[in-house]
């Protein structure tokens, strides 16, 4: 999963960016409007998480300009007011969720992994792909109900194939949703990656479809 993270209080971002980095999820952050507006026609995210008192604008009027342009990803609002006008003003602007300050980071990993797997259609927190099974809640995967032992990177990658799951995923979307910005690898690390998470899981657990990129087997090798 790789989110923006919208807010101008710097201690609060790298605090929340520090727990969600080590929860294995990617962050970039936005310290204004303006950049956050940027980054969102720019970058692929998951999800956003958005300060709604920032130096630029109240994040309700940038949220309401990212609907109008068509980027319909999942947004939590993030408030220090306790206003009710406040949350009805973000959901009128096309907000998913909200927290109000001050929260446990906890909750911030939890809906946003909620609203990730809302995104993709599943309702279950826990999404099952052939013999592999994906608690999205835990953050854990299990094969044919044992627990696999994955790198981050690994696990960023294989969530991102199991919530796509049937549908092909190209290796520009991978890249885009597995990895940083400014490390963006080419295709090959991809590709080891892949043959990684094959040992892992059975070789035949994520099929390779010429040149188009990766999908989940749905069938299952079974043992
Ligand atoms: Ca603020």
């Amino acid at each position: 999963m790789k989110i923006l993270l919208v807010e101008d209080d710097n201690a609060l971002a790298q605090g929340l960016a520090d727990a969600l980095t080590t929860a294995g999820v990617l962050v970039q952050v936005a310290e204004d409007g303006r950049s956050a507006d940027f980054l969102v026609s720019t970058e692929r995210y998951d999800a956003v998480v958005l300060d709604l008192g920032l130096p630029d604008g109240n994040g309700t009027q940038w949220l309401a300009r990212w609907r109008e342009q068509g980027i319909d990803l999942p947004v939590l609002i993030l408030t220090a007011r306790e206003r009710w006008s406040d949350k009805a003003a973000g959901f009128s602007a096309g907000a998913d969720d909200y927290v109000t300050k001050p929260f446990e980071t906890a909750e911030i990993l939890f809906r946003l992994r909620a609203l990730v797997r809302r995104a993709h259609g599943h309702s279950h927190p826990v999404i099952t792909v052939g013999d592999i099974a994906l608690d999205t809640h835990a953050g854990q995967v299990t094969r044919l109900g044992m627990p696999v032992s994955l790198t981050a990177q690994e696990f960023r990658l294989l969530s991102h194939l199991i919530h796509a799951a049937p549908r092909i995923v190209s290796r520009t979307e991978l890249t885009e949703h597995v990895y940083d910005g400014d490390q963006e690898p080419d295709s090959n690390v991809i590709d080891v990656q892949v043959s990684r998470l094959r040992r892992k899981l059975g070789a035949d657990a994520i099929e390779t479809v010429r040149g188009q990129g990766y999908r989940m087997n749905t069938n299952g090798a079974g043992v």
